[in-house]
């Protein structure tokens, strides 16, 4: 990620470089930041008031970065020490929003990206929350429900003087779903002596979580697809579709293809991918995931319609839409070419950062819709926005309203990317679209809160 830009303003070249020269090691923050600097130079050309105000140096810094130590003994009595982490990028919108991530993988570059990430994809969401991300490089796989349980009561033990429902509200990522919450939850609410409900989403809907928010990253993918199909008059009907992942944002994804009369195929882990022609049955992987927490290889081995394809991913397969849901950088050119080939429509990022750069500009020079994940996977925030105002004022919405509010919420998404978009010269471009109308509603703010 070193090459140069061309034709956008000499700051966004300067504070590229700058942000190489002052963190070196983090190719993935690096990668962030340099397709949110190349598409939103049309908006720095717009506004020169910008530029002199320092709003793209300032936004590269996070205001603050918290590193911490997590000790804990597994069952057997051994210690083990891991690497805690918070990145606070911005407040300028609400407070700090975003989730934890616990996976192996985690470090600096990784959170730095998705907290940069999760700036622009909370504004665009319209509603008042800034951005930020955690975790630790913890592998939750294998270890028991108390193993788990003393790792986020440690983790928790540092982290809660930083945050709380006006300064920070974490949520899940990928190794934090609804087990993690409730104990991280739990330990806060001992340290500090106060039944918080706001200052952390994805709670259990018995205690304070919101209907919906489960479902709301995965359902919201597949909404924003059909959104961008809508533009060139098609639907879902009858597509076959190509998921990867089967965590939470690729089963609720699959879940609401199928409900809205598509073809979902196929579903991934690190391990290989499974396709089924039958479709995928959602109750199966459900039970696999989340309750057994096996390998996916099992889904073929309990499903005759279904194949294991070892060490593989499912690009290869020739499906109209895909929804990468993984991980970051899981779809590269070679995968772009292949679905291209194959006939792919649409791409609509569940996950953050899945495309590589190569892969986008592939899609994009095909004339493929693409659907960046801070537009396409915005339904997950969005609807914890929603749990806290739900929190904050004592209410629960049903299940429908909730959902018919996610369903409006990534048509204002889609629309506001879209028309950002077009008001640049780049109609149909959903990357430049969705950072320019992030930093957009980022910026004026910052104008206006001063030198802080
Ligand atoms: N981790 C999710 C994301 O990438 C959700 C964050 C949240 O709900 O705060 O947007």
């Amino acid at each position: 990620m070193t090459e140069t830009l061309l034709a956008v303003p000499p700051v966004v070249n300067d504070v590229f470089a700058s942000v190489v020269a002052r963190n070196p090691h983090e190719p993935e923050f690096q990668q962030a930041v340099h397709e949110v600097l190349v598409s939103i130079a049309p908006v720095l050309e717009a506004h020169p008031e910008f530029v002199e105000s320092g709003i793209v140096e300032r936004l590269v810094e996070p205001e603050r970065q918290i590193i911490f130590r997590v000790p804990w003994v597994d069952d057997a009595g051994r210690l083990h020490v891991n690497r805690g982490f918070r990145v606070q990028f911005s407040s300028v919108l609400g407070p700090y929003k975003g989730g934890l991530r616990f996976h192996p993988s985690v470090n600096l570059s990784i959170v730095k990206f998705l907290g940069f990430e999760q700036i622009f994809k909370n504004a665009l969401t319209g509603q008042g929350i800034g951005g930020g991300k955690g975790g630790s490089d913890f592998d939750p796989h294998g270890r028991s429900d108390a193993e788990i349980m003393r790792f986020c009561q440690s983790f928790m033990n540092e982290l809660y003087r930083h945050l709380g429902e006006h300064t920070d509200v974490p949520a899940g990522d990928i190794g934090v779903g609804a087990r993690e919450i409730g104990y991280l939850f739990g330990q806060y609410r001992k340290i500090t002596n106060r039944h918080e409900s706001g200052m952390f989403t994805g709670k259990g809907v018995q205690w304070g979580g919101a209907e919906v928010r489960t479902e709301a990253t995965g359902y919201g993918a597949v909404f924003f697809a059909e959104e961008m199909l809508a533009v060139r008059g098609e639907s879902l009907e009858g597509k076959r579709i190509a998921v990867s992942g089967s965590g939470n944002v690729a089963i609720y994804a699959i879940a609401k293809a199928w409900q809205l009369g598509a073809l979902p195929v196929t579903a991934s882990d690190s391990s290989g991918y499974i396709v089924d022609d039958a479709g995928i049955d959602v109750d199966l992987l459900r039970q696999l995931k989340e309750v057994e927490r096996v390998r996916i290889s099992e889904y073929a081995a309990r499903r005759s319609s279904a194949r294991f394809v070892e060490g593989a991913r499912p690009w290869e397969v020739a499906v109209d839409i895909a929804l990468p849901s993984a991980t970051q950088n899981e779809l590269d050119i070679d995968d772009a070419t292949a679905l291209i080939a194959n006939g792919v429509r649409a791409v609509a990022e569940g996950a953050n950062m899945p495309t590589t750069p190569g892969a986008v500009a592939a899609f994009q020079d095909a004339g493929v819709l693409f659907g960046p994940g801070k537009a396409a996977n915005a339904g997950g925030v969005a609807t914890s926005a929603l749990e806290m105002s739900q929190n904050a004022s004592r209410q629960r919405w049903s299940f429908d309203d909730s959902e018919a509010k996610l369903r409006q919420i990534m048509k204002n998404v889609h629309d506001s990317a879209f028309d950002a978009a077009a008001r640049y010269g780049y109609a149909g471009d959903y990357v430049v679209g969705a950072n320019s109308a992030g930093f957009e509603r980022v910026a004026h703010a910052m104008l206006a809160q001063g030198v802080i």
